[in-house]
């Protein structure tokens, strides 16, 4: 089975074909980070404006190096959320436009599914499964008893953990996105600085990221205000530690409580390579649970992921019409149960 996928929910237009849920056969991706650099974030106007101006290049793009006719494909899977919805709307578009052409039914895809599904280009998910999806924008520990199927047992109740790393990026006068920038001068840091680990104690899988946010911009405005030189590889090595504290922390809590077949890592913030290090760790003590984390280079957006997803859907033939619309906040309560 081949599936043409489309992603476009934030700032990478991506068109891609995959072959089985987990054979990719081409993955386009154009970044527009760039454009987006001197704002410090994503403009959704100029993102959508770059989506348009690059669909069609991507398609042909993934077309050609996969060497696959369209007559060849069984279907068309597309992110419809979450995402904005102007950049959401082009990669919508070009997938109906393409479904419509060459007569081929639409598969809706939610894009944090797609995160998850990725993990299947590492090997195949076992079920039931955990996943840890931490993005730019979620934070969320799901648990997953059978393919495609979603339970929320926490998330952040503020700032996603790719979302701090952007934010300390900006006070530190980083470029946009922050995330692999910090994790490189963390190496090269001491972890000289104890920021609190949020909720560590309390009785649930949630997490917080915003009082982590506000400790490390009050101490370099007091260092500022003292004239202190602040050693910025430092602050990055203990910012980065209380993260993967944070995150470990309930990841621990969470496979205790629910002894899974395999855990999954998923996300941009995936790439981490101190996250990835140390639930290898974790993951050693626990020998009846197989750490399956998305490969390092499909961990940010791309639509390869979105064909993985598309291919669940696929088996169980759930399909879309062309009057699909976007769902900007679509989350996983929705696929529950
Ligand atoms: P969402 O998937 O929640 O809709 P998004 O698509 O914008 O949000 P992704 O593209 O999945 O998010 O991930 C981007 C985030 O990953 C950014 O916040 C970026 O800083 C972070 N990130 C990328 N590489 C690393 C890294 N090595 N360490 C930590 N964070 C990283
Ligand atoms: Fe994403
Ligand atoms: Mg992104």
């Amino acid at each position: 089975t081949k599936i043409i996928s489309f992603e476009s929910s934030a700032d990478e237009t991506s068109v891609a074909i995959v072959e089985d849920g987990h054979i990719i056969l081409s993955n386009a991706v154009a970044t527009q980070i760039n454009s987006h650099q001197r704002f410090g974030g994503i403009v959704p106007e100029v993102a959508s404006r770059h989506h348009i101006e690059w669909i069609t290049r991507v398609l042909d793009d993934a077309l050609q190096t996969a060497d696959v006719k369209p007559t060849e494909l069984d279907a068309v899977a597309v992110t419809y959320g979450p995402g904005l919805v102007g950049s959401l709307l082009v990669g919508l578009m070009g997938a109906k436009t393409f479904a419509l052409a060459h007569n081929l039914p639409i598969i809706p895809v939610n894009h944090l599914a797609g995160h998850i599904a990725a993990a299947n280009f590492n090997q195949p998910i076992i079920y039931p499964a955990l996943a840890l999806m931490v993005s730019g924008g979620h934070t969320e520990l799901v648990l997953m008893h059978e393919e495609n199927s979603f339970a929320v047992l926490g998330e952040t109740r503020d700032d996603a953990a790719g979302e701090s790393f952007d934010k300390v990026g900006r006070l530190l006068k980083l470029p946009y996105p922050a995330g692999k920038t910090i994790d490189e001068m963390a190496h090269r840091g001491q972890a000289t600085i104890k920021f609190p680990t949020a909720m560590a104690h309390e009785d649930n899988y949630d997490f917080s990221f915003s009082g982590l946010k506000s400790a490390v911009i009050n101490y370099v405005h007091h260092a500022e205000q003292k004239g202190e030189i602040i050693n910025h590889d430092d602050l990055a090595t203990s910012f980065q530690n209380a993260v993967v504290d944070a995150l470990i922390g309930r990841t621990r809590r969470a496979l205790k409580d629910f002894p899974v077949k395999s855990f999954i890592l998923a996300g941009g913030v995936a790439a981490n390579t101190q996250l990835r290090q140390e639930l290898a760790t974790l993951l050693e003590t626990i020998p009846e649970t197989q750490f399956i984390p998305v490969p390092h280079q499909y961990t940010g957006d791309n639509a390869a992921m979105i064909g993985a997803a598309g291919y669940w859907h696929y088996k169980q033939k759930k399909f879309a019409g062309l009057d699909l619309n976007t769902d900007p906040g679509l989350d996983f309560d929705l696929l529950k149960g």
